[in-house]
């Protein structure tokens, strides 16, 4: 370690858990970062600040004027230009900590890419909105032996569980399969900025824990900061017919094709495609219609819709949630 970086982090060298050796644990590290929404944009932000020397950032969509209230590392700025969430807090990221090596990957997690995307991570953070992706980040977390940080909020309500392949739960154990039925989103239920923060903590301060080689009690942590209420219970015990953890078997690693998806209950659905050229398709977009464009996506206004495609071919159509008028859309402006 060198003396500025003794100096820079030395409160938290202070801190008996963390220590000079954690310090220099934590510089060597890399955590993955999955979804850079209101849990993921704390993480990034509480990661860059104590030093952890490598942060990937994975999302797909990018940053609109409602985000703000809750997703910590934006500004007004980033939603008017309409940036891409991984590649604003990589921004924001290299002003709060110019020595942390940040990769923003603008990207949404399938089976083809995990390996790519999550490979090579110490510790993965869950920061997504949906059952398929941390089904997914489980497989694959399980099947390599690498710890991740379960967490979700909604309301003023959160929870957060971490995962050590072979010691404790995995999500499987605890969810046989995805919780069926309408849940609660932040879109439809609404949610404070603070218990994002105060469950993102709580993951962080697991990760970091792991990282420093500190014991990690299997426990399941569920908060309300506005009716009250922090509670700490042992996680279950891994479950011994678990098809993840005890049997082998991981399907969600299995490429399927991808149907368009209706993202978390904001009126827009997600179309996968192949990777495009933006220059291109703004210039053919512009004989259309409004054409919006930047170096990672195109936004194009075709009322009473509007698509945002991004260099990996996939687009977001804002103003349905009809998977239908989504791929007809797409078919038609883009191929
Ligand atoms: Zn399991």
């Amino acid at each position: 370690m060198t003396a500025a970086e003794r100096e820079r982090y030395s409160r938290q060298i202070l801190f008996p858990g963390i220590g000079e050796r954690g310090q220099e644990l934590l510089l060597q590290s890399h955590i993955v970062v999955v979804g850079c929404g209101a849990l993921g944009s704390f993480h990034a932000a509480a990661l860059a600040r104590a030093g952890v020397g490598t942060i990937t950032i994975i999302d797909r969509d990018y940053i609109e004027e409602s985000n703000l209230h809750r997703q910590w590392l934006f500004e007004e700025a980033d939603a008017a230009e309409g940036l891409p969430k991984a590649a604003a807090a990589a921004r924001r990221l290299s002003r709060i900590n110019s020595s942390v090596r940040v990769r923003p990957l603008v990207a949404d997690l399938t089976p083809s890419n995990v390996e790519e995307l999550l490979g090579g991570a110490g510790v993965i953070l869950d920061g997504t909105d949906n059952f398929e992706a941390r089904f997914l980040i489980n497989d694959f977390a399980v099947s390599r032996g690498l710890p991740w940080i379960y967490g979700a909020a909604v309301g003023s309500y959160g929870i957060a569980m971490p995962v050590i392949p072979g010691r404790t739960a995995c999500l499987r154990c605890v969810y046989p399969t995805p919780p069926g039925g309408v849940q609660p989103t932040c879109e439809t239920a609404g949610v404070l900025n603070v218990i994002v923060s105060a469950v993102a903590s709580v993951q962080v301060a697991d990760a970091l824990k792991i990282l420093c080689g500190g014991e990690l009690r299997a426990r399941i942590t569920t908060l309300d900061v506005w009716n009250g209420g922090i509670r700490q219970v042992d996680a279950p015990p891994r479950d011994p017919e678990c098809p993840c953890c005890a049997r082998g078997e991981f399907p969600y690693l299995e490429e399927s094709s991808r149907p368009p998806v209706t993202l978390c209950g904001r009126d827009a659905v997600q179309v996968a495609g192949r990777a495009i050229e933006l220059a291109d398709l703004a210039a053919r977009l512009r004989r259309l219609g409004e054409v919006r464009a930047n170096e990672y996506a195109v936004r194009f206004l075709c009322a009473p819709y509007e698509m945002t495609i991004f260099a990996d071919g996939r687009a977001i159509v804002k103003g349905t949630s009809d998977t239908g008028v989504a791929r007809s859309l797409y078919a038609r402006y883009v191929g």
